[in-house]
């Protein structure tokens, strides 16, 4: 069978919240979007839900503050506490709130906005290659022609791997700073705050969120640091919080702490997952994706006017994240790097006793 041609300003492969929030912006300017995804919406997504205060108030400012509406909401909280193996070493009440969300909802409204705005929406559509010469995005569906490509796919990108394999970008340290996180829902365990538990696995923690009737149960840790363990430290994690947990947890890759040498090339940009914006620490990657989806739209936005690259507009703009981040890769690697479990306890019982209300800052800003 013949592919069909289709050609379109912009081509965003993936529809998640940066893609989505990108093609939402980049139809409301009246460009021609096509926003592509392998499934079908609305569709399941392992993640935390959590949002801090900078992810929900960046939502607001860019969809309206009616975006929240009720049901979006699973659940709110400003209380959460910190342990280190059985010992609580924090509990705390944040001035500012904690929203938790179901992604299945959540990431199918951003898709509404997109398609309130005349994105045109191609689901059960894989990207397979890209051609970078000729702009085009080969699909098992059709070939689409853009003057710009957004890679918004997540974390395995066919197109990242596409610009690393003609040595556009380097991979350096990729592999290295994957987190493996698996998380499930339990219908016995309540509770109405956010725990978070440090000290059974290295560079990473445990969580119990709070939800809606369930609750959610997760690990993460670097791969590279815990060769072969994270299933069996999450056995133990279940141990000490006396839960069952299913015979297999959901698991997904979540990149913490890989920066690419470049934000993408010439006219085809990286966002999200894809592009390895993810807190180092937390982990916490929906208010990346959907900063650098609204970014990657403005720089392209810009090129249509000064004719640039839209990888230059977006380098500029993205180079506050980029910095971000890499200080806040340093700064996991002083907080989790040290090989003595004493040592590490004591540097977070001093961070989290003194620095309590920076450390929510840190978490919130
Ligand atoms: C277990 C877990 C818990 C997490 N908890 C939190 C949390 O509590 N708070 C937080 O802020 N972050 C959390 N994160 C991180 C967060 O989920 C991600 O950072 C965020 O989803 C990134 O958004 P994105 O749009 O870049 O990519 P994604 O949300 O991954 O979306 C990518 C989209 O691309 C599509 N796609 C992929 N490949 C292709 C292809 N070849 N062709 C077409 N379409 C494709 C996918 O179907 C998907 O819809 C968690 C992650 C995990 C794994």
């Amino acid at each position: 069978m013949n592919k069909k041609i289709l050609e379109f300003d912009v081509v965003i492969c993936g529809s998640g919240p940066a893609g989505a929030t990108a093609a939402a912006l980049l139809a409301k300017n009246g460009l021609k979007v096509a926003l592509i995804d392998k499934e079908d919406f609305p569709r399941d997504k392992l993640c935390g839900g959590l949002l801090t205060e900078k992810s929900y108030k960046l939502i607001e400012s860019i969809f309206g503050s009616d975006f929240f509406e009720p049901d979006l909401i699973e659940f709110s909280s400003s209380k959460f506490e910190i342990f280190y193996g059985k010992l609580k070493v924090l509990s705390a009440l944040s001035k500012k709130l904690f929203i938790y969300v179901n992604r299945k909802k959540f990431d199918f409204a951003i898709l509404q906005r997109a398609l309130g705005f005349r994105a045109y929406f191609f689901n059960k559509t894989k990207v397979i290659d890209i051609d970078i010469k000729n702009m085009s995005v080969f699909t098992n569906n059709n070939i689409f022609k853009g003057k710009y490509i957004v890679d918004a796919e997540g974390v395995n990108s066919v197109v990242r791997g596409c610009l690393i394999k003609n040595g556009i970008l380097d991979d350096g340290g990729y592999k290295e700073n994957l987190t493996l996180a698996m998380e499930f829902y339990d219908y016995k365990l309540t509770t109405d705050r956010a725990s978070i538990y440090f000290g059974f696995t290295k560079f990473g923690y445990g969580w119990i969120f709070p939800n809606k009737e369930r609750t959610l149960v997760g690990i993460g840790a670097l791969i590279s640091k815990n060769r072969g363990l994270i299933k069996k430290q999450f056995k133990n994690f279940l141990n000490l919080i006396k839960v069952e947990g299913p015979a297999n947890s959901g698991a997904h890759l979540i990149p913490t702490g890989w920066i690419p040498d470049r934000l993408g090339c010439d006219n085809i940009l990286l966002v999200g997952d894809a592009g390895g914006f993810v807190d180092p620490i937390t982990g916490e990657g929906i208010y990346y994706a959907i900063k650098t989806g609204q970014m990657a739209a403005d720089a392209i936005l810009m090129s249509e006017k000064n004719k640039l690259f839209a990888e230059i507009n977006y380098n500029l703009s993205a180079q506050n994240i980029v910095s971000n981040l890499s200080k806040r890769k340093t700064y996991r690697n002083l907080i989790f790097g040290t090989r003595f479990r004493l040592v590490m306890k004591f540097f977070l019982l001093i961070i989290l006793f003194a620095f309590k209300d920076k450390l929510l800052k840190f978490i919130h800003e």
